[in-house]
């Protein structure tokens, strides 16, 4: 007895934990700061704990009204129908509800290489095929409608990150239009948001209701700092109200999780703090590094090290666990995401510390 042939499929590679690194190099996990998923250094906002807290003793009872209440208040926020909201486990939950939605078997994605992985897992899992579009190193992996463009070919689910991960490319609302326009009409346009609390451009919700084509990814796991809690969503289309409910897992979020995206997103004072610290933190790494780093609208910064494997393996024996971006195809690079101020400047000390001691060849972005 066998599963399907899963050969083409890649596990995830996630940025290395804390606890995984403390046993590894026999450390005290309180030694190490973690900057290598994107996590928000502040922790969840006070409300979502308290909100995880009382909602614990709830949870023998499946998720209803809690699902309800959180898909009105994301359409609240973004002045759109409850219908548009697709509440799901993580955006990597609302990418599987789009595949499930629109991939026939053997229909293709366009996702951009480097890039965030779980686009091509999705697609294959729901029997599809992938191609990728570059973003080169050499023009600074600009995102450009373009540049897209110039790698379509019909697929049905274009992909594009805004902030990028992991470069931290922004693309422009424009390009985005774009790309909306100059698709085939049964090609639908996923812009994905995971990181764009933290950069300064309009969300593409806003174009919902000008473009049938275009969906829209948001998560609760870096600015409202909820990642453990698997909570996120996708915005789309009124035409499409239906289709979730034929396309989701019963009771797609859980109550805990709910409750506390709800409470989260009635604490400003949390998202912004968090986001100023990201930006300022952002500022610093490239201003302090002592090696080339690129732009970024998120909370991280990707920088060029040379060895990648060599710098974050020394950085984590010193304490700093970055993210070596090997397993996106950058083996000369690494992204360090945006920690406090306390953090961002003992991992400065200790990347450009250790950097001096290796030596790689400088890279030029
Ligand atoms: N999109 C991008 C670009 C990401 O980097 C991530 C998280 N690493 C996600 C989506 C998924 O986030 P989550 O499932 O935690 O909401």
């Amino acid at each position: 007895m066998q599963p399907r042939d899963l050969s083409a499929h890649e596990a995830y590679v996630p940025g290395r934990g804390t606890e995984e690194v403390a046993r590894d190099l026999g450390m005290d996990p309180e030694e190490l700061t973690k900057l290598s998923s994107n996590e928000n250094p502040h922790g969840p906002s006070p409300d979502a704990v308290a909100a995880v807290e009382a909602a614990a003793a709830d949870v023998n009872v499946y998720p209803k009204a809690s699902h309800t209440d959180l898909t009105d208040r994301i359409a609240e926020k973004w002045e759109i129908d409850a219908k548009q909201v697709w509440v799901s486990a993580g955006a990597d939950g609302a990418i599987d509800y789009l595949s499930r939605a629109f991939l026939e078997p053997g229909d293709e994605i366009l996702a951009p290489d480097p890039g965030f992985s779980y686009y091509p897992m999705s697609a294959r899992y729901h029997h599809g095929e992938v191609s990728t579009y570059p973003l080169s190193k050499a023009e600074d992996f600009e995102q450009t409608a373009e540049g897209v463009l110039s790698s379509y070919d019909g697929e049905r689910i274009v992909f594009v990150t805004t902030p990028h991960n992991p470069t931290g490319a922004v693309l422009d609302g424009e390009e985005i239009r774009t790309l909306a326009e100059r698709v085939h009409d049964q090609t639908l346009v996923v812009v994905d948001e995971a990181y764009a609390e933290y950069a300064e451009e309009p969300s593409a919700i806003d174009l919902l209701g000008e473009y049938d084509n275009v969906a829209v990814l948001r998560t609760f796991s870096k600015a409202y700092g909820l990642a453990g809690l698997r909570i996120g969503y996708a915005a789309v289309p009124r035409e499409w109200a239906e289709v979730y409910a034929r396309v989701n897992t019963p009771f797609a979020a859980n109550e805990v999780a709910c409750r506390a995206a709800l409470a989260a997103l009635d604490d400003d004072d949390h998202l912004e703090r968090s986001v100023e610290t990201a930006r300022w933190s952002r500022e610093y790494l490239r201003e302090e590094l002592d090696v080339p780093t690129w732009p970024s609208g998120g909370n991280f910064v990707l920088c060029a090290v040379g060895d990648a494997s060599a710098v974050a393996d020394a950085s984590q024996r010193r304490g700093v666990i970055v993210r070596d971006t090997s397993s996106f195809g950058l083996p000369e690079c690494i992204r360090v995401s945006c920690g406090t101020r306390e953090e961002t400047r003992r991992a400065v000390e200790v990347i450009n510390d250790v950097v001096a001691d290796i030596r790689p060849e400088a890279v030029e972005p």
